[in-house]
């Protein structure tokens, strides 16, 4: 029996979810295409949520005495078990975000991805070591190792429901921490699915990781529930409620929130290239990508032979949920309104061009047609909010540093691209890009590579996933010095003769005194 159909067969559809203390009250997850209910799920309050945190606490003891290999061990089971069962989890998030199936395949893999890396470099990255000790302190051993936090608060969105919150699960549960996640309201049986697969998986550590279900007050509950730290992916009004409410405890936070990414296409680049990334970097997913590309800064150059192949390009796209659609509809209606109000402000003072598929043929109004927005003012809500649909603002400017003025000016900073046809130029621009990742001569790359740190600056949020950071990030550095040998003179007791300070100032005045 598949898990789909084990969580079909359970009246509420919640079987991953914590359901000993379930309230009686309830919510349905529905599927954005045809308003189906994929699954009716519990409304957790703060004591079933509290218990959950309890639960996983208990098991984070074992869980943390597994050690690197045993914990290693138990994440390979995990993946090996998403990976045999990945067409199925597919199909499910096709049904309850509405992504086409070919693009929850992609995201699952990429999951899967970070689990393998997150097992495999835990002990290298956190692992105890030695470090030097230094002059003042050479009679002692000195030793650095990263300590797991205890259990870890995840909140996610809709928009990759299985890949954005794997960045912090994966990498919390390898540096030895439990999980207690909460997905969003619009995909709660896809983090159903996750944590029954999990209990399927590992068994013998199955309160490591544990799913809530709820809305915002769910997640509240999860952020005043003493959990050692909160990773919070979603938008930034969002954002600064979470750390206002996890101020109360002073619990730790981690902010991925989100983005108005800009792509800056220069005079040498491959204009071709730039363009059928732009259009897949701004239009898959139906633009509900946070590192999605909203923004194009085309030098004068290019811009002409830019517009002309992306028009092109998007001519063709198509929305629907049907095997051949390019993108699917946009999984919360009311995101769709807002898509609408900035296309329609750029329509009153710039171009729209839209793609040439029929929005009376779409099945309902949450599929969005494409739409290319051309001369737009800066400060349009087109260019300066975060629209999150399958739109992109195409502006023309002076040169690559026009651009790139232009890319930093605002308030978010996750992430971006650069086409260019020099590599020196491009790396330049790259490091000077304000955000947090940027590709050259692709879209999202960083996302793919593991080994990468993810996250943002300014209003895109703070702390990182993925990599030996987004590792480090779920867990406490942990400091030991240990004495090999007594030294005949003491600097730190009272003990000390006068002499011995006036000594030490002298060797230190002979070694660092010279350089000026
Ligand atoms: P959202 O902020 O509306 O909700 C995110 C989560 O927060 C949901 O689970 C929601 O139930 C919960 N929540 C709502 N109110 C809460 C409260 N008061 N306390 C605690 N939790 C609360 O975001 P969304 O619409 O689900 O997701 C889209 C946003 O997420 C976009 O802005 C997108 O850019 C961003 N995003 C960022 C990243 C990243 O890695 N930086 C990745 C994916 C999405």
């Amino acid at each position: 029996m598949s898990l789909v159909e084990q969580m079909d067969a359970v009246t509420d559809a919640s079987a991953g979810t914590v359901d000993r203390h379930a309230t009686t009250q309830t919510f349905e997850s529905t599927n954005p295409a045809s308003g189906a209910v994929v699954g009716v799920f519990p409304v957790h309050d703060a004591d079933a949520v509290n218990e959950a945190v309890e639960r996983a606490r208990a098991a984070a003891t074992h869980w943390g005495e597994l050690g690197f290999d045993g914990r290693k061990e138990r994440l390979s089971a995990y993946r090996g078990y998403l990976a045999r069962r990945m067409n199925e989890l597919a199909d499910l998030v096709h049904r309850e975000n509405g992504k086409p199936h070919g693009d929850a395949i992609l995201e699952i893999t990429l999951a899967i991805d970070h689990l393998a890396w997150a097992g495999a470099h835990a002990r290298k990255t956190l692992g105890p070591r030695r470090v030097r000790a230094g002059m003042l302190a050479a009679n002692h051993a000195a030793y650095l190792e990263y300590q797991p936090l205890g259990v870890i608060g995840v909140i996610g969105p809709w928009n990759y429901p299985v890949f954005t919150p794997m960045g912090s699960i994966a990498y919390a549960l390898a540096a030895g921490n439990a999980v207690v996640f909460k997905p969003s309201e619009y995909t709660p049986a896809v983090g159903a699915w996750l944590a029954a697969a999990w209990r399927a998986a590992v068994p013998d550590a199955a309160d490591a990781f544990q799913v809530v279900t709820g809305y915002g007050e769910t997640g509240a509950a999860l952020c005043r529930a003493g959990v050692g730290k909160l990773a919070f992916t979603g938008s930034a009004p969002t954002g600064r409620k979470v750390m206002a409410t996890c101020a109360e405890t002073l619990t730790p936070v981690l902010m991925e929130l989100g983005g108005k990414d800009a792509m800056i296409v220069d005079d040498d680049a491959d204009v071709v290239a730039a363009a059928d990334a732009a259009v897949w970097g701004s239009m898959s997913n139906a633009g509900q990508t946070c590192i999605g590309i909203e923004r194009v800064y085309a030098t004068s150059a290019v811009y002409d032979r830019f517009v002309a192949e992306v028009t092109a390009q998007v001519r063709s796209l198509r929305p629907g949920s049907d095997d051949e659609a390019h993108y699917g509809p946009m999984t919360m209606a009311a995101q769709g309104d807002i898509v609408r109000r900035h296309v329609s402000h750029v329509a009153a003072s710039g171009r729209v061009v839209r793609g040439e598929a029929d929005p009376a043929l779409f099945p309902n109004e949450n599929y969005l047609a494409p739409a290319v927005l051309l001369d737009v003012p800066e400060s349009s809500p087109a260019v300066r909010e975060e629209t999150f649909g399958p739109t992109l603002t195409i502006t023309k400017v002076r040169d690559a540093e026009d651009a790139l003025e232009r890319a930093n000016a605002t308030s978010y900073g996750l992430a971006g691209a650069v086409f260019s046809g020099s590599k020196a130029r491009a790396m330049d621009l790259a490091r000077r890009m304000r955000s947090g990742m940027t590709s050259v001569n692709s879209v999202l790359t960083f996302a793919s590579i593991p080994a990468l740190p993810f996250g943002g600056v300014g209003e895109s949020g703070f702390g990182r996933i993925h990599g030996e950071d987004g590792l480090k990030e779920f867990t406490r550095a942990k400091a030991i010095t240990r004495q090999r040998v007594a030294l005949p003179v003491n600097l730190m007791s009272f003990s000390r003769p006068a002499s011995a300070t006036d000594a030490v100032a002298r060797v230190m005045g002979l070694i660092h005194g010279r350089h000026r």
